[in-house]
């Protein structure tokens, strides 16, 4: 852990849990913390900071719809789909990329639009709409717009399947949620620096091993804008 690194640690148990600098830096000696336990705390640190905690976000919307119930990802997933709108969920299946599983720590794959298979399996849309000259389709898709991905523009020409891919996003945003209730994995959905997009893992299932990767390209703003607007419309529904 580098001198930057430890300098954040020693801003964030300052600006988060009231350290004086110099109680930070007596804390952190104190404690004789290796490379390892300074990275977990600093992540923890960053995975509790409320500003962009996507958990508590998901936490409230589950409390609303599956609190006590069984097949809370189910639930969740149908609570996206009937109450978010279609520039909503647009916005969901654009800021969310993920990869297939693999074991770690083999090399993981691209993370890809949930959208992207179905997309470069449409070779009717594409030989309308794709010079296949000009951009390496089938491997670029990311945040860009066209011609580095085509994912979205292929979506808003398929919107009669948009819940599809929302529940598929949802679903991934689940095994997020579960990988840090279940396994305490920090997953970090957001980056401090709001302008970067987070790349990032976590872990899937009941192998200790196996894990996905994700890349979070959405605003914070614009994911808590969606979730408060999901939860007063679901609130809404049932007056
Ligand atoms: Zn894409």
């Amino acid at each position: 852990m580098n001198n930057v690194h430890v300098n954040q640690l020693k801003d964030r148990l300052a600006s988060q849990l009231g350290f004086t600098a110099d109680g930070a830096q007596n804390l952190i000696t104190s404690l004789k913390l290796s490379d390892l336990d300074k990275v977990r705390l600093w992540c923890g640190l960053r995975f509790i900071d409320q500003d962009r905690d996507a958990l508590r976000v998901l936490f409230f919307l589950e409390s609303l719809v599956a609190i006590k119930q069984r097949d809370k990802s189910r639930q969740l997933k149908e609570l996206f789909v009937d109450h978010a709108e279609e520039e909503e969920k647009i916005d969901l299946v654009d800021g969310f990329f993920f990869s297939r599983p693999f074991k770690f720590d083999n090399t993981r794959g691209e993370v890809r639009h949930t959208v992207f298979d179905d997309f470069s399996q449409d070779k009717t849309w594409i030989s309308k709409n794709i010079d296949p000259s000009s951009v390496n389709w089938k491997k670029d898709c990311s945040s860009g717009q066209a011609p580095s991905c085509y994912c979205i523009q292929w979506l808003k020409d398929h919107l009669i399947s948009i819940d599809t891919y929302v529940r598929s996003v949802v679903g991934h945003l689940y095994e997020m949620r579960c990988a840090v209730v279940h396994e305490a994995f920090p997953v970090i959905f957001f980056e401090p620096n709001r302008t970067d997009s987070a790349l990032d893992v976590h872990p899937i299932g009941p192998k200790p091993d196996d894990f996905i990767s994700h890349e979070v390209t959405i605003k914070p703003e614009r994911f808590f804008e969606i979730g408060r607007n999901v939860a007063r419309r679901y609130l809404l529904s049932k007056v």
